[in-house]
């Protein structure tokens, strides 16, 4: 089998190799050797398309369903001594992989890059959010899993406490649009809640993860407890749910619901961190050069590549006119292109499919009445698949970028006559991952935050604050998904409940010689005493 992702139609020998120089032939085959495919050895190879130039990028080994089995069963021995180890060993680890990855980080924004086309600055976010996370959890997740004592049975001679197990080997498939953030930030609190991890690679960005694991290997990860596989989406996807204790699955709705089917016909948990149609409330009060440059930040970051990304803008109408002057000011205020380092504000889309898509999505509407009022337009100039940062208004339901997911660099503004009217149009549709409120009036934006259908909610932020707030839990409502990753829920998803008792007594219980109707009398008594007590 080999399983390849076509190049596009308009490689041009004029464009320069978008190859970053460091990467050798000999790094390449250092990073595939953590590929696990210890049956097939290598089933044919995985190419994706660079971006940025339109060539092939590297091939990576591909795996089949039998390596995937394999690779789960090697995890499964390794899990028990890795988890035999005090959390502390385990921190010691991920914190040194941190390090490694604050100093070493102009090489995985070089890969990523090169993979998936994104602008440096965008790159960067995933190694500050990377980091963070892996400190957080190093230094604090030992709380959000240590014992709970509970009010045992039989007070004072018996106790009972709910304890935390890792699940096993928990499974990770990740999307290719942030590929370190996704692919690593969901194993770091696996790994450390005492799992070993089986993590899928995205065919479009395999070698980000590949350097990833490799640098974790470096820190002190013993060999088998974070496995990589690669190879096509549905196969290897769905052999890693066959294989695993748990699955932490991120990418679209539609495979979510694939997946959810399948961890549910082998009695598996699974957090499905899926699509969304994020909304962003513009109310009369709001400070209209912030809400234009959150809306900005929020709706072309990562080329608009991001679940919580904003793709439609809801904005009073006494303030419609003036906060579109603004947001198209600050559109056309950013700079576009492809660079290795910190010049360019927006970059490039992730591949063909994804440019396809967006240059679709733009003509439906156009075709059906709407208006451009920046952008539209692919720029092949610039890139094989760049497209510019486009504002729409005139959007209507009949077409297919109104509740549909565009995920691109695409938003649609639409009018609102009061806070009423704003909340019935943001919680359209049956997404519900991310949105925003700009108001000058926190408590009025905070009331109506509560009654927006989503997973987080920013105010006077597009919609980074909320997801770099790490402590807090981050997922969907609706077809967003299940599941949090972040904070305690991130962690203890990874991890079963067992309850611990214990007697000093022996088997508590009627003792042997009195009668029945006894016990039972004093068991009333105790009720009605707690009862008046208002104990328990
Ligand atoms: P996708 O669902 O096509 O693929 C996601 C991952 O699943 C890939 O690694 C893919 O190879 C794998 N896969 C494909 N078929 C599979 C199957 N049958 N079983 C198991 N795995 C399978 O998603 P995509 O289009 O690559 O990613 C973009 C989507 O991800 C967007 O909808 C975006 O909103 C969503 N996303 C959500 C979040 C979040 O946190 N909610 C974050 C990033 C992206």
């Amino acid at each position: 089998m080999t399983a390849t992702v076509p190049p596009p139609t308009d490689v041009r020998p004029d464009r320069p190799t978008a190859r970053p120089a460091w990467v050798t032939d000999r790094k390449l085959a250092s990073w595939n050797r953590w590929v696990a495919c210890p049956v097939s050895g290598g089933d044919g190879e995985l190419t994706a398309t660079a971006p940025y130039d339109g060539r092939p990028t590297a091939p990576v080994p591909a795996c089949t369903a039998e390596d995937v089995a394999a690779a789960a069963r090697a995890a499964r021995t390794a899990q028990a001594d890795w988890a035999a180890l005090p959390y502390a060993a385990r921190a010691a680890v991920v914190l040194r992989f941190h390090d490694l990855l604050v100093e070493r980080q102009d090489e995985v924004l070089d890969l990523i890059q090169w993979e998936m086309g994104k602008a440096r600055f965008h790159a960067w976010q995933e190694v500050l959010q990377v980091g963070n996370l892996a400190r957080h959890y190093a230094r604090h997740g030992a709380k959000y899993v240590a014992d709970t004592k509970v009010r045992s049975a039989v007070p004072l001679v018996t106790s009972a406490r709910e304890v935390r197990v890792p699940k096993g080997v928990v499974g990770i498939i990740s999307p290719w649009n942030y590929p370190l953030y996704l692919g690593v930030g969901d194993a770091i609190p696996a790994l450390l809640a005492g799992n070993s991890v089986l993590g899928k690679a995205d065919p479009q960005t395999p070698l980000t993860l590949l350097w990833t694991r490799a640098l974790m290997a470096e820190a002190g990860l013993p060999e088998h407890v974070w496995q990589v596989v690669a190879g096509p989406g549905a196969a290897v996807g769905e052999a890693v749910v066959d294989n695993v204790d748990y699955v932490a699955f991120t990418g679209s709705t539609a495979t979510g619901r694939q997946v959810a089917q399948r961890a549910a016909g082998r009695l598996i948990g699974a957090s499905l961190e899926l699509g969304g149609k994020n909304p962003l409330i513009v109310r009369a009060d709001a400070d209209l050069e912030q809400a234009a440059r959150g809306t900005v930040q929020a709706a072309f970051a990562n080329t608009g590549q991001m679940c919580i990304h904003i793709e439609r803008v809801v904005v009073h109408t006494d303030v419609y006119d003036a906060f579109k002057e603004a947001l198209l000011a600050a559109t056309s205020g950013q700079k576009l292109g492809q660079a290795f380092d910190f010049s360019c504000d927006v970059g490039s889309l992730a591949s063909q499919a994804q440019l396809d898509k967006v240059t679709a999505h733009v003509a439906d509407a156009v075709g059906k009445g709407a208006t451009v009022l920046a952008g539209g337009r692919a720029l092949p100039d610039l890139g094989p698949f760049m497209f510019a940062p486009t504002v729409l208004e005139g959007v209507t339901e009949e077409m297919e970028l109104c509740l549909g997911e565009t995920f691109g660099p695409v938003v649609a503004l639409y009018r609102a006559a009061d806070d009423a009217d704003a909340l019935r149009i943001a919680n359209q549709g049956r997404a519900g991952l991310s949105a925003s409120v700009f108001s000058k009036d926190l408590a009025s934006a905070d009331a109506l935050a509560r009654r927006i259908r989503a997973g987080s909610v920013n105010i006077n932020d597009g919609a980074a604050l909320a997801a770099g707030s790490i402590e807090a839990g981050m997922g969907g409502l609706g077809d967003s998904g299940l599941g949090r990753r972040h904070g305690g829920e991130g962690m203890r998803k990874y991890t079963d409940v067992q309850t611990i008792a214990a007697s000093r007594i022996g088997p508590v219980g009627p003792p042997p010689a009195a009668p029945l109707s006894k016990f039972v009398a004093m068991g009333n008594g105790q009720l009605k005493a707690l009862r008046k007590l208002r104990m328990r």
